[in-house]
């Protein structure tokens, strides 16, 4: 896999692509532009010992109990200003070299992804790591579940560190692991048991996760003959599992799986959803039998903002505008986008394209910020007006930053991410499916 470094924000008449001095300057009165949250102004430490995900897209959703908490951070680094910060993680990195390697998510802010050294979605920063075998310690600037991932995927001499424990994806935690061996149990109830081959050899329910999933539930599927898929390679990963089952059970994101299947030919009557909290997802048995995809009650709080409202403005105040979104946001609005596609996706049809374009982008807002100030040649907006991150990916701070690098100056690792080993095995089997996995000739 080829991580494409971005260009360099050399450009003089770039915009800021700083979503934080985006929110200051909306807090500040210096900006009419709107927020989700006026609290995103401040420390994210200030959120660490609160419940809920924190101000941002997840504010709605529910946290669930004991999901991990960051402890306080000290003082000095809650109270360092953004050029202090910014020399102390460079001063750091400097001192610590090969052996430290920092990875920084497409959705996270400027001022993290600035120190990083891949940029990319989770599995590519998954696949860095295993570029830099020497580094001993991998600080992932995303969420949990990536870092989870690194963990798998990186030598056992190697830590992998996420910079703030309350970094979590509501995503992810919308699919309980407990809640899944229930599903599975229930599934069996309906269509008999369900690691064992008909007479065609093929299973009665082949399990996929999302990569945006914890271990334990990669772990699950690797146990029960699944696999796992991310959004740039979905449909390959669909197809695998019909080669080799009935149907699929797909968590947790209901719209990647409908999205997917969908394009693939799978009627929507043929994909009922699974809701934890009711009698066989509330679902008839009959609908189960004649499903050709359960889809699990989950979704990414980031994506559900996207509206054909949205769209529809975008069209009458720039026509020609180009409009792709993720695959992640609802059916109706991926089936009114022109294209859809995984981050990856969007920002190579954005290299890609030769002449000046507007581009109207369905993703997450530091992203599409960042493309509009490395793309200057095009027009780039959010389809969202309102100026309203990831919660949780927006905990990554680079006081969180500067601290966790300093602490391994010191022979310190400090919130250490570590997968039990009987979870890490079944799910590093999920992964190496997916990778085995090829598309169609
Ligand atoms: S953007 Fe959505 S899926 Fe990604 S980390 Fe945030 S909540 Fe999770």
């Amino acid at each position: 896999m080829t991580l494409l470094p971005f260009p360099e924000l050399t450009d003089p008449g770039n915009t800021d692509p700083s979503v934080d001095h985006a929110i200051q300057a909306i807090v500040g009165g210096a900006s009419t532009d709107a927020t989700c949250s006026t609290d995103l102004a401040e420390g994210p430490w200030t959120f660490d010992s609160r419940p809920g995900y924190g101000p941002g897209s997840s504010m709605g959703d529910v946290i669930p109990t004991g999901s991990p908490r960051q402890g306080e951070l000290p003082v000095e680094y809650r109270e360092a200003d953004e050029a202090d910060l910014d020399a102390r993680i460079r001063a750091a990195k400097a001192t610590l070299g090969d052996r430290v390697v920092v990875l920084g998510h497409f959705y996270q802010r400027e001022e993290v992804v600035q120190h990083a050294d891949y940029v990319g979605d989770s599995f590519q920063l998954a696949n860095a790591a295993l570029d830099r075998p020497e580094a001993e310690a991998i600080v992932f600037c995303g969420v949990h579940f990536m870092a989870e991932t690194a963990d798998l995927l990186s030598r056992p001499e190697q830590s992998v560190i996420l910079p703030n424990l309350a970094a979590g994806c509501s995503m992810a935690d919308m699919a309980d692991i407990d809640q899944v061996e229930d599903c599975w149990e229930q599934l069996a109830d309906v269509l008999g048991p369900l690691d064992v081959a008909d007479d065609s050899g093929r299973m009665p329910v082949i399990p996929v996760t999302y990569m945006n999933s914890s271990a334990a539930i990669k772990g699950f599927v690797g146990r029960h003959g699944g696999i796992v898929c991310t959004s740039s390679n979905a449909e390959t990963v669909l197809e695998w599992a019909f080669e080799r089952g009935h149907r699929v059970l797909f968590f947790p994101d209901q719209h990647l799986g409908r999205n997917t299947a969908k394009a693939m030919g799978v009627a929507l009557e043929q994909m009922p959803m699974w809701n934890p909290r009711r009698p066989l997802g509330g679902s008839s048995a009959e609908q189960i039998v004649d499903s050709r995809v359960i889809l699990w009650h989950g979704f990414c709080s980031v994506h559900r903002r996207f509206t054909v409202g949205q769209i529809e403005q975008a069209r009458a105040e720039h026509p020609g505008v180009r409009v792709i979104v993720h695959p992640e946001c609802p059916m109706e609005v991926v089936d009114a986008a022109d294209e859809a596609g995984s981050t990856d996706y969007i920002r190579r049809a954005i290299d890609a394209a030769t002449e000046p374009t507007t581009f109207a982008i369905g993703t997450e807002i530091n992203l599409v910020r960042r493309l509009a100030a490395q793309y200057p040649q095009h027009e780039i907006f959010c389809l969202d007006p309102v100026v309203c991150p990831c919660s949780t990916m927006y905990r990554i701070h680079p006081g969180y930053l500067a601290w966790v690098l300093e602490e391994l100056v010191a022979g310190r690792v400090v919130n250490q991410i570590s997968v039990a080993a009987g979870v890490a095995t079944p799910a590093r089997v999920a992964l190496e499916r997916m990778l085995a996995a090829k598309p169609r000739a």
